[in-house]
This record gives structure tokens, C-alpha cells and sequence, in this order.
């Protein structure tokens, strides 16, 4: 009986502990159900407003956004990343772009547009006056390349218009991303450096529609500069490429280290006759005395208070 009491006694608050726990479980479901609906009305309302928002941040991406930072890419493609291809509906929704002559495959022919051209007078830059101390250094070929003097314009933060043939953006694609990353502007030079004057008018197009075309697969973009080789033009050479939408480039001061017995410091001394403001001074990736003239001329432009620039940067300051 005492037992049985006992036991009982002891079940009681067994059961009433059980029915307390019963009820509890079911206060733990419905705050479970009500937390489960809240985070799913939370996630809900999250997507919407996200919906929303990411709507008008898409055409932060456009060049014509971008345009407004100093920083942007004049001639970035619509999406910042490819070439636009080569519609009506892309030219339609391309302000300001410039049509060119289409000449070899369809993917060339995409290549070669100028989604956003800066506004310059047509077939050559030259006689520039700009605002600041700036000159430009153009660097030519790219074959045989010397990065050391990549080097140099890297730890000075300094850019430069590189003229590059086809056939080397074809066969170093890692250089030409360095040279990208950097900032360079990459600009057309030809093929394989034939003289444009002795070529017929298919050739000349079919020259600078595959170098382009080679240029915008690596830098999904494309400078409107071209440079004939050896300066080489003429009256039917630039109109082709004028009708491309190319200005041509040439340069007033040369390193002239093409010369094998170029010495640096002849090299050097070339580009800093007279030198002033505006000067566009060609030399060569890689000519022996190539190094050793940037090794002396770029401390001296320094020392003088002068930037090297790109073309492009060189024409903006001059307007
Ligand atoms: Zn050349």
C-alpha cells in the first residue's frame, strides 16, 4: 500500500510533468510555424526589393555611366568586357558610335567598331598642346619585347600608346593582358608590319581589320589609333583607314634606336632635344639601346616635372 501510494505519488508529478512538457512542445511548434513563416516572408521581401534595386544599378555598367569617372575606359564595349557585335539594333544603342567597313570574317568585323570615339579631327594627331607637362611615349612592335621596361613604367604608375602587330597579340596574349591591366592603350600597328603604301586596298583593310580583331579578343576593346609601319602612308592609306575610323599617329622626336649602332645615350638624347608638352616620341619594345635610353629618360622626365601619358590622354588635355 505504501508502496503503491508511494508509486502513485511518484507518477502524479511524472504525469503532471509530461502534460507540462506536452504543452510546452506544442508552444515550441507554434513559435517553430510562426518563425518558419516571418524568415519566409523576410526572404520574400528581401528578393523584391532586391528585384527592384539591381534594376537601375545595370546601367552603371555602360560606358556611358562609366564615362563620367576619370578613370573609365573611353573605349570599353557596351557590357565593359566584349565588343558589341556588329547589329543594327547594337549601333542603335550605341550613342556616338562610328560604323567601319566591315573586310574579313564576321568576328573581325565585329572587332572593329568604336563603340564611344573621342571626338579629335579625323586621320592624324598631331601638334597637340596640352593643359599639363605631358608627353607620350609611344612603343612599337612588340616583338622582340623587353619587359624590363614594363617594368619601369609599372613602378612609376605611368602608361603609355603602344602601336603592336597582330601576329605578336597573336603569339603573347599574356603580355598583351599586362600591358591591358596596366592601363596601356593598345593600338594598331598591322599584321606583320608590311608597308601599307605597296599594298592594294583589300590588303591594307585586311591588315588592320585582323590585328583589330586580335587586339579586341584580349582587350575586349579598341584604341583608334593606328600607326603605318615605318610611317609609311599616303593619301589612299589614309582614307582606308579614316573610313576604319582610325586616326593615324606618327610622332614628332624619335629614340631612332632601330639604328644598330644606336647608343642609349644617343637614344635618350633624341627624345629630349627640345622636348615640350604634346611631344609623341616613337621608340621599340625591345632594340638593344631601348633599355638603357628609358633608363636615363624617364628619371630626367621626372626630374622635369613631365608625365608620360597615352595618346588618348595626351588629345584630352589638349582640347
Ligand atoms: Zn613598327
Amino acid at each position: 500500500m505504501e508502496d503503491r501510494h508511494e508509486r502513485e505519488n511518484a507518477r502524479r508529478p511524472a504525469t503532471r510533468g509530461r502534460g507540462r512538457r506536452r504543452g510546452a512542445r506544442r508552444i515550441a511548434a507554434a513559435w517553430a510555424v510562426l518563425l518558419v513563416l516571418v524568415a519566409g516572408v523576410a526572404i520574400g521581401v528581401f528578393l523584391v526589393v532586391r528585384g527592384i534595386t539591381s534594376k537601375p544599378t545595370t546601367p552603371a555598367k555602360t560606358p556611358t555611366a562609366k564615362s563620367a569617372s576619370s578613370t573609365a575606359d573611353p573605349y570599353a564595349a557596351p557590357d565593359g568586357t566584349t565588343p558589341p557585335v556588329d547589329t543594327a539594333a547594337a549601333e542603335a544603342s550605341t550613342a556616338g558610335a562610328v560604323a567601319v567597313v566591315p573586310t574579313g570574317n564576321a568576328a573581325a568585323a565585329a572587332a572593329v567598331r568604336f563603340p564611344n570615339p573621342p571626338a579629335i579631327a579625323p586621320h592624324s594627331v598631331s601638334g597637340l598642346h596640352p593643359k599639363h607637362k605631358y608627353v607620350a611615349i609611344t612603343l612599337d612592335d612588340g616583338v622582340p619585347f623587353d619587359t624590363r621596361i614594363l617594368d619601369m613604367f609599372e613602378a612609376r604608375g605611368w602608361t603609355a600608346t603602344t602601336f603592336l602587330l597582330g601576329s605578336m597579340v597573336t603569339s603573347q596574349p599574356k603580355l598583351v593582358e599586362r600591358l591591358k591591366a596596366d592601363g596601356f592603350e593598345i593600338a594598331n600597328h598591322t599584321w606583320d608590319h608590311k608597308t601599307l603604301t605597296k599594298l592594294s586596298d583589300a590588303q591594307v583593310r585586311d591588315e588592320l581589320s585582323r590585328t583589330q580583331a586580335a587586339i579586341s579578343k584580349i582587350t575586349g576593346n579598341q584604341a583608334p589609333y593606328m600607326r603605318p609601319p615605318g610611317g609609311g602612308t599616303n593619301a589612299r592609306v589614309k582614307s582606308i583607314a579614316g573610313s576604319m575610323g582610325y586616326n593615324i599617329v606618327l610622332w614628332n622626336k624619335s629614340f631612332a634606336d632601330t639604328s644598330g649602332s644606336a647608343t642609349p645615350q644617343q637614344c635618350a638624347a633624341n627624345a629630349l632635344k627640345n622636348l615640350q608638352p604634346g611631344d609623341i616620341i616613337l621608340c621599340h619594345w625591345g632594340r638593344p639601346a631601348t633599355y638603357g635610353a628609358m633608363q636615363i629618360l624617364l628619371p630626367e622626365l621626372e626630374r622635369r616635372g613631365y608625365r608620360v601619358v597615352t595618346v588618348s590622354e595626351l588629345v584630352a588635355d589638349s582640347k
